[in-house]
């Protein structure tokens, strides 16, 4: 490892991730180092990624990117969570919100409420008490500086990649293309430069393996090993097409379970991006194709694309004077929107820990296990959606309802059953919210809850149950269409 300071940094790559890197980089830390980003116009970029989680938001204050001009520049809508069909059984559906549902107290969370209100006879289903919810089903939002709606967005990732490479460029960033055609090394195995096929060589103190798939340096130079999770989460492929938008946007994305995995839909302003990830022991690329094709609406616009990965990590993301950010780390299939979001965070987590004065081991091993434990919270997760499910009518879900899983998974279901505890552990993503709403949407109803209601009569209870409900009604059926709210707030400048 040589131990000099940095003062240059490279970005191999310039997709989503790379430009994420760039922007940051450059606006926050552009005085202390040159940052210098390389990309392929002939390889391009994996042109996928078109959903997002809250944090962006916050991503996207500390860049003071401001929202309307990136809405525009993106044919951004907003999304207020993930409607998921199918996929505790055939005909199942529920929402996945963004945002809090009903009224915890300092003992207990909300479900604990409402498990006692349904035992002494409410229908109202958990999801009601969610704002975000009762908005989604509506097809109705805005946003106003007093809102505490809790929103993300849909996007398109050509454009996002550009609209960031415009935002990084008038920073100081500069753009290089060409194809890298060898990684120079050291002598003592630190990386030294990236060489281009047009001959020009390129020499850093720092870089950012960005290049998608391909893994560049972090795989093909550093040998950087890789975990591989796909007995966990065995779809192992995606097809992408874009199709005419059909009817008014939805402010959620949705995704719908098959025989062999699932298809989203993710609603732009200007098209919608449409997939189909599955695993290609139970579906053949060709199946995947026409089934995507015959659950699609509005006319095709694109060429359908298949896209093969291994679910998993690599063992470490930073490895010498090397950082992996995006698909190049390591991949967890989008069903939870996650990864975007993981590569901003693991560029804040970097600048944080920026080594100004070299590369030392101490924070090389903090940012790989804080990283890794944040991808394995994310990885628990996605596992859940598709372990806790009564189908059984494929082999493709007769192994994911039978596979063992991480015991970190297996003890949260038991919680959840037994009690109806749920928590977010500390520097995980997902908020005890996402846990209940997809543990109960998936079919796992608690035996137990909390005896807190105790301290309530019932009438107090159902009185208070029914408040929420109302109040939460009431404000939504003041909201505008979503698309009309995109229509007025998303207008080119
Ligand atoms: P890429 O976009 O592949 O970029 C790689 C870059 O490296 C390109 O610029 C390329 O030209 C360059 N490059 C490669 N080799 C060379 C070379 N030899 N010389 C020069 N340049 C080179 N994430 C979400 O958050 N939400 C989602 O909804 C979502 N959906 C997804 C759906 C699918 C099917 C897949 C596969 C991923 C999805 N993701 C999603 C993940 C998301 O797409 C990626 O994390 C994101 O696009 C970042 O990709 P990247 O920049 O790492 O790689």
């Amino acid at each position: 490892m040589q131990n000099n300071e940095v003062k240059k940094v490279v970005i191999a790559g310039g997709g989503t991730a790379g430009w994420v890197a760039a922007a940051a980089l450059s606006k926050k830390l552009g005085q202390f180092v040159e940052v210098i980003l390389v990309e392929s116009d002939q390889i391009g970029t994996v042109g996928v990624g078109e959903a997002t989680i809250p944090p962006m938001k916050v991503f996207h204050s500390l860049l003071g990117i401001d929202e309307q001009e990136f809405m525009a520049a993106t044919e951004a809508t907003f999304k207020l969570g993930i409607s998921f069909k199918n996929w505790g059984q055939i005909g199942d559906h529920y929402i996945h919100p963004f945002g809090t549902t009903g009224q915890s107290s300092f003992l207990a969370d909300f479900q604990h409420f409402w498990l006692h209100g349904k035992s002494k006879g409410i229908n109202a289903e958990f999801g009601e008490y969610s704002f975000e919810i009762q908005a989604a089903k509506a097809g109705k939002f805005a946003t106003s500086k007093n809102s505490s709606i809790n929103y993300a967005y849909h996007l398109d990732a050509t454009r996002y990649a550009q609209y960031l490479r415009q935002f990084s460029e008038k920073l100081g960033t500069k753009r290089i293309e060409g194809k890298i055609q060898l990684v120079q090394q050291h002598a003592n195995g630190d990386i030294k430069a990236l060489q281009l096929e047009s001959g020009q060589v390129i020499d850093a103190d720092l870089f950012i393996d960005c290049t998608g798939f391909a893994g560049l340096l972090i795989d093909k130079t550093l040998k950087t090993e890789y975990e591989d999770w796909s007995h966990w989460l065995p779809c192992n492929s995606a097809i992408a097409i874009q199709t005419e938008s059909v009817g008014a946007a939805a402010p959620y994305v949705t995704c719908t379970a098959h025989h062999a995995g699932w298809q989203w839909h993710i609603p732009l302003q200007h098209r919608v991006g449409n997939g189909n990830v599955f695993c290609d022991k139970f579906m053949s690329d060709v199946e995947a194709k026409k089934h995507l094709l015959d659950n699609v609406q509005g006319a095709v616009l694109t060429e359908p694309r298949v896209i093969k990965y291994k679910t998993g990590r690599r063992k470490v993301f930073w490895n010498r004077n090397c950082v992996a950010l995006g698909l190049s780390s390591g991949f967890v299939e989008p069903l939870e929107s996650t990864s975007i979001y993981m590569f901003m965070n693991g560029i804040v987590r970097l600048m944080k820990i920026f080594p100004f004065n070299g590369v030392t081991k101490s924070s090389i091993d903090e940012y790989n296990q804080q990283s890794i434990a944040e991808l394995e919270n994310v990885r628990d997760f996605i596992i859940l959606h598709y372990h806790a499910t009564s189908r059984e009518d494929s082999e493709f879900w007769r192994y994911c309802k039978n596979m063992q899983v991480p015991d970190s998974l297996s003890h949260r279901m038991e919680l959840f059953r037994e009690n109806a505890l749920a928590f977010q552990g500390e520097r995980e993503l997902f908020r005890l919210e996402s846990w209940t709403h997809v543990m109960l949407g998936q079919g796992i109803m608690p035996k137990h809850y909390h005896s807190i209601f105790k301290t309530m009569t019932d009438q107090e209870l159902m009185g208070h149950l029914s408040n929420t409900r109302n109040t939460i009604n009431t404000a939504v059926a003041k909201l505008p269409s979503h698309q009309d709210f995109v229509n007025h707030y998303c207008k080119a400048p």
